[in-house]
Parts: structure tokens; C-alpha cells; sequence
């Protein structure tokens, strides 16, 4: 059993074509493949009467709340939310580095999202974020030259960023960290 798994989607991100009808969140419950389980689903699929039935659902499960934000513009509406974590997609624009302040000044996690193919300058995000590495991206990137430099200056994140049952694992992710050198952060 992995430690942790925060970025799995389910069939609550509607607009994501990768996801198959069968990523239930009753069904990544019941596979039990981490000892802590998020549901991370994108914001943008989760408007007003959907979220509600998405933090009930995940709570009765057992399951940690996340979201996945989608940079700045939807920020605000983020901080609104009660989550329990945030995941964000961290492009390289001003505004999306000025987004993380926002995000961490609610006291909840803020985990980078992939940033490896955002192309985030790590040099520009605030020691307090966590980094993601994304069983689905990493082996897509140079992730030694992207992830080594920042090895001692952040806490990582592993996670499988799975859309699809099959996809519930993080055996290339947890790979690139043991080459790394880097220990997975436990967030909860
Ligand atoms: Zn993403
Ligand atoms: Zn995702």
C-alpha cells in the first residue's frame, strides 16, 4: 500500500476526456491503494451544487478534499471553497506566483501541480508550497535537471494523478525521488 495519494480525478471532472465512467470516488475508496486518500478534482467542474455534493461524497468515504486550480483566474474562487488541500497548476506568469501567496495565507497545503511541464520557475515559489511528483508527467520531462537543483529547498509530494483506476499507482514517480535522493512528504 503507498503512504499517500492527493491528485486522483474522478468522474466529477466532467470536462476531462481521460477520465473513464467507472472513476468513481466510491470506487478509488474501496481499492484502498494509499493509506491517505484525496479526491482532487478540477475547480472548474465544481460549481455551486456541484461542490456541495463533491466534499459530501468525499467526506463519506473517508477521503481527503482537494481541488485542482487551474492558475490565477480562478484563485478566488478557490479560497472560498472548503477544502482541504490545494493543487495548483503554477504557469510561468506573474500572476500565477502572486496566486500562491493567496493560497498559502489560508493555512492549507498548497501542492504544485506537475510543474515540470507548467514549466514553473521553482525559484519563484515561496519555500512553503509543496512540489508535486507526477506519476502520469515525470518520466515525460528531464526530471533530474528540472526537480534535482530544488531537492534540499522544498517538501515533495508524490502523487499518481490518476484518472482512471488502472492509473492508481506511482511506481515511476517514486522512481525519479528515490534517484533524487528525496523523501516524500506526508501531508496529513
Ligand atoms: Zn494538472
Ligand atoms: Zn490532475
Amino acid at each position: 500500500m503507498l503512504q499517500q495519494d492527493l491528485h486522483i480525478h474522478t468522474t466529477y471532472s466532467t470536462w476531462d476526456s481521460s477520465v473513464v465512467p467507472e472513476q468513481t470516488i466510491a470506487l478509488v475508496a474501496s481499492l484502498k491503494h494509499a493509506r491517505i486518500v484525496g479526491i482532487s478534482d478540477h475547480l472548474e467542474n465544481l460549481g455551486d451544487g456541484v461542490f456541495e455534493r463533491y466534499v459530501l461524497e468525499i467526506r463519506q468515504a473517508g477521503l481527503k478534499v482537494g481541488v485542482e486550480v487551474d492558475g490565477h483566474a480562478w484563485v478566488a474562487e478557490a479560497t472560498g471553497r472548503d477544502v482541504d488541500y490545494y493543487l495548483f497548476h503554477c504557469r510561468d506568469h506573474d500572476a500565477d506566483y502572486r496566486s500562491l501567496d493567496r493560497l498559502l495565507a489560508t493555512g492549507k497545503p498548497v501542492i504544485l501541480a506537475h510543474p515540470n511541464t507548467l514549466y514553473t520557475n521553482l525559484n519563484r515559489v515561496p519555500g512553503a508550497c509543496l512540489i508535486e511528483i507526477n506519476n502520469r508527467y515525470v518520466w515525460r520531462t528531464n526530471w533530474k535537471h528540472f526537480y534535482g537543483p530544488f531537492k534540499h529547498c522544498f517538501n515533495f509530494v508524490i502523487g499518481s494523478d490518476a484518472h482512471q483506476p488502472n492509473w492508481l499507482g506511482q511506481a515511476a514517480a517514486h522512481f525519479a525521488a528515490d534517484q533524487l535522493g528525496i523523501k516524500e512528504h506526508l501531508v496529513f
